[in-house]
């Protein structure tokens, strides 16, 4: 029969590996906890309008990378979530989290989301997020804690020659006074545009200067910046959070070129680089979205996330030469002679579990020779022998391999020794 293979964009995450992507996870929630985000995990399909509202019609996520299907024997369209701030908004929205008493409301998510994109290093179509989302406050400190805990995280993890970008989109109102003299400059060099600019200029011009194309980017140096069309207030606003980002010593440049392009993004938005992993540099993309709430059916109430990569830090990681400090192996394991020992063992590595200790045995007949070699590349801590003298006497052979340090002990007394 042929062989059926993995899905073109996807990845099987092997023992080996995955106790990687275990470290990651584990220090994230620890390092989320610290800064008072609880966890809240949404469901992987949502309905297709979520995501046409809450991402929006003109985004690349919603024009040509969304996996949807229809709900068998009913008309709902349903997709698989590209990302998880609009499934969370929901969440907040459905379940009335504004209404608790701890507020803002901070959330963060682990888990896999779908775009359908041309796979390459650092792009793939099932990939995994570790986002969050405050709920509830303005407040530029917000924004500033924001960018601080991705930043610290990846210190955490040990990166180095981070780069965080940032710039402030205004609001609504900010970006309608611009709009007339960003569509008076593009409109003087459409023709010279790539296709797809063509049609942002009539659809969403501000993604214009988004544009990964290198003459696209080039023609529009000089387009007319937002920073210089914010009004007080917002200009205000961008300044504090610059001002607290600066008291933690958190590096930063601002890039007036940075936009989310959506009308229910606004103030600040940002993105942390390195310089080249793979095809991609930038791990992690984030703003405030005071309009979203509003927009997905709520009351008026501002919000601010971001989201990264768990692929992509894990290039960054290893571009850098980074090593997790996973731990792998085992505690011990029971190397027996005989059919009966072999018994005597079933039942030790059981009350050695129960204790918390990581214990093995073999399961395939193997000599001593060869049940010592598994033991060797489970990287056991000890090792325990039953041969037949042992089993005679009621003792076993616990050897410490670090050490090579060897002493027989009663076979009651294994546990006691070993327990964690
Ligand atoms: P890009 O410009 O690289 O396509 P994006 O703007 O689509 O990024 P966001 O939607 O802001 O990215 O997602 C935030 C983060 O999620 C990215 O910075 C990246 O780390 C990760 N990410 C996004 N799409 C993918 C993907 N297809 N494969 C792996 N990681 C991804
Ligand atoms: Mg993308």
């Amino acid at each position: 029969m042929a062989r059926i293979q993995i899905p073109r964009g996807t990845q099987d995450i092997l023992p080996g590996t995955v106790e990687q992507w275990q470290y990651i996870e584990a220090k994230a929630r620890e390092h989320f906890r610290r800064f008072n985000y609880q966890e809240i995990r949404t469901p992987l399909f949502e309905y297709t309008e979520l995501f046409q509202r809450g991402v929006g019609e003109t985004t690349d996520i919603v024009e040509k990378e969304m996996y949807s299907v229809k709900n068998p024997r009913s008309e709902d369209q349903l997709t698989l979530r590209p990302e998880n701030t609009a499934g969370v908004v929901r969440s907040y929205v459905e379940n009335k989290m504004y209404g608790s008493p701890n507020q803002p409301t901070k959330l963060y998510y682990i888990g896999p989301m779908f775009r359908h994109e041309r796979p390459q290093a650092g792009r793939l179509r099932q990939f995994t997020q570790i986002g969050a989302e405050t709920l509830g406050s303005s407040d530029p400190s917000i924004d500033a804690e924001m960018i601080a805990m991705v930043f610290r995280f990846y210190e955490e993890m040990g990166l180095k020659g981070l780069r965080v970008d940032m710039n402030s989109v205004g609001t609504r109102e900010d970006r309608e006074r611009h709009r007339t003299h960003l569509l008076a400059f593009l409109n003087d060099i459409r023709h010279e545009l790539c296709e797809d600019c063509q049609s942002r200029i009539d659809r969403n011009p501000l993604r214009v200067l988004d544009c990964k194309v290198p003459k696209d980017q080039e023609l529009t140096k000089n387009a007319p910046s937002l920073l210089e069309h914010l009004s007080e207030e917002s200009a205000a606003h961008f300044a504090s959070v610059q001002k607290y980002l600066t008291a933690l010593g958190i590096p930063f440049v601002v890039d007036p070129r940075l936009v989310r392009g959506l009308d229910y993004y606004t103030l600040t938005a940002f993105e942390i680089k390195m310089a080249e992993i793979g095809a991609v540099e930038t791990l992690c993309g984030g703003g405030r979205y005071n309009g979203l709430v509003a927009e997905l059916g709520g009351d008026d109430m501002p919000g601010i996330g971001f989201a990264f990569g768990v692929e992509r830090l894990m290039l960054a990681l290893q571009k850098q030469g980074i090593e997790l400090p996973v731990k792998t192996g085992i505690d011990c394991y029971i190397v027996v002679q005989t059919p009966e020992a072999k018994e005597v063992a079933f039942t030790l590595v059981d009350q050695l579990r129960r204790a918390g200790v990581a214990a093995e045995m073999d399961y395939l007949d193997r000599k001593m020779k060869a049940q010592l070699k598994a033991a060797d590349r489970l990287t056991a801590q000890y090792t325990v022998i039953i041969g037949e003298s042992e089993l005679a006497n009621n003792t076993v052979v616990v050897k410490e391999m670090a050490t090579g340090e060897q002493k027989e002990i009663a076979a009651a007394e294994l546990v006691n020794v070993l327990r964690k």
